[in-house]
């Protein structure tokens, strides 16, 4: 067992990170300048994008997405069940409806065509989330909006820096929207950013972000027309502070060594959980190189939810981070409220969501210590084996 705490993540933060946040701090300006204008072409360059739009956080960019593409009340958009609740939420947010479909047990992204037969009359959009940076069939969804006129939007909050089929994450929808909370494969505090090749979309972003200030206005603030206190629609404070792009700039600057270390961890489990009888690995197929978000294994088929509960339970008494990413959004109290969803709908979700552990997953993890996650998994999963079944 662990001999001292091994938690879900932790940040990987440097002596760049520091010096560039102290320079920040020193330079006196502290918002809306330099280090967001270059973190915003940073982080658009490695989507291949030629515009970024940085905002506080993954959830806001979503806001701004759909509300600068005019998704509203009487629109519905296809999405996923099986994913963090800010990519649906930001549906109910316009006053739209999220129309869920179910998703492939190997991928765990949405079945392609499942998208395809949910097209109805009020669709509008098609969200497709890169579950847990994994890129599969965004070309599909792209090809499906494209032929019945949709717009695509990716939540790419989970898969900064890979491709797809030779095209990055991030560009396969009319806006791409990234998510830097501490867990995420690089992180600013809190923080997101929408990638488009959309100028008009770019600009009403900018402008939202913005507390509703003319199209125009850069992020560095500067333009002729107007004052600061002009408001030409009704907008939000979503700005990101120079702090926290300071922090993204130096993260950007190590992104490839960061994904280089995720995808050593992440080797590290695989050559110690590979063949397990008792767990589902994450597919690793060539064709679709994660992004390692986090490291996601899910008990045997024959397990319940409340077997898993226990296991997390277990690890985390034992001081190991673990985590039931994710619980099913349309079973939360609340969308089933509003949109008349309940158990039984999307049962590969269902299924996959009852049985999931996110295991601790971050750059500086040892050898020592995925060997005492995995001996600590062990233990637990044993101890469920020999529990009486009812
Ligand atoms: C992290 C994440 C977001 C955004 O999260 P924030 O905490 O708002 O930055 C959105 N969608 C998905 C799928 C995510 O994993």
């Amino acid at each position: 067992m662990a001999h001292h705490e091994i938690p879900l993540s932790r940040p990987d933060i440097s002596e760049l990170e520091e010096r560039l946040l102290l320079e920040t701090l020193r330079s006196g300006r502290l918002s809306i300048g330099p280090m967001t204008e270059q973190f915003e072409k940073l982080v658009a360059a490695r989507a291949g994008c030629r515009h970024g739009v940085a905002v506080n956080s993954g959830t806001s960019g979503l806001h701004l997405v759909l509300q600068s593409l005019g998704i509203g009340p009487g629109d519905e958009v296809i999405t996923t069940p099986f994913s963090f609740v800010a990519s649906s939420n930001c549906i109910l947010f316009v006053g739209a409806r999220p129309r869920f479909v179910d998703i492939c047990p190997k991928t765990l992204n949405m079945d392609p065509a499942k998208v395809q037969a949910a097209i109805g009359p009020r669709t509008k959009a098609i969200l497709a989330v890169e579950t847990f940076g994994n890129p599969a069939y965004m070309d599909q969804y792209a090809s499906i909006a494209a032929k019945h006129e949709l717009t695509l939007i990716e939540d790419c909050c989970e898969a900064l820096g890979t491709s797809y089929k030779g095209r990055p994450c991030g560009n396969f929808g009319r806006a791409g929207v990234f998510g830097f909370y501490p867990n995420k494969q690089i992180t600013t505090g809190e923080g997101g950013m929408i990638v488009t090749d959309d100028q008009r979309l770019a600009e009403m972003c900018r402008s939202l972000r913005n507390q509703g200030r003319p199209l125009g206005w850069g992020s560095n603030g500067g333009t002729p027309t107007g004052s600061w206190l002009k408001h030409e629609r009704l907008g939000y404070n979503f700005r990101l502070s120079e702090l926290n792009a300071a922090l993204g700039v130096a993260q950007m600057r190590r992104l490839d060594e960061i994904l280089e270390r995720r995808m050593r961890v992440a080797r590290m489990y695989v050559s110690r959980l590979a063949g397990h009888p008792h767990l589902v690995l994450p597919t690793i197929d060539p064709e679709s190189a994660m992004s390692w978000f986090v490291f996601v294994v899910r008990l045997a088929p024959r397990y319940t939810g409340d077997e898993r509960d226990r296991v997390i339970a277990g690890l985390r008494r034992h001081e190991i981070g673990a985590g039931d990413y994710f619980p099913c959004i349309h079973l939360q109290p609340f969308y089933r409220e509003l949109c008349g969803t309940g158990p039984g709908m999307f049962p590969i979700a269902e299924s996959v969501s009852q049985r999931t552990i996110a295991l601790p997953f971050y750059n500086s993890m040892t050898e020592r210590e995925c060997d005492d996650v995995c001996k600590a998994l062990d233990v637990m999963i044993g101890q469920e084996n020999l529990a009486p079944r009812a």
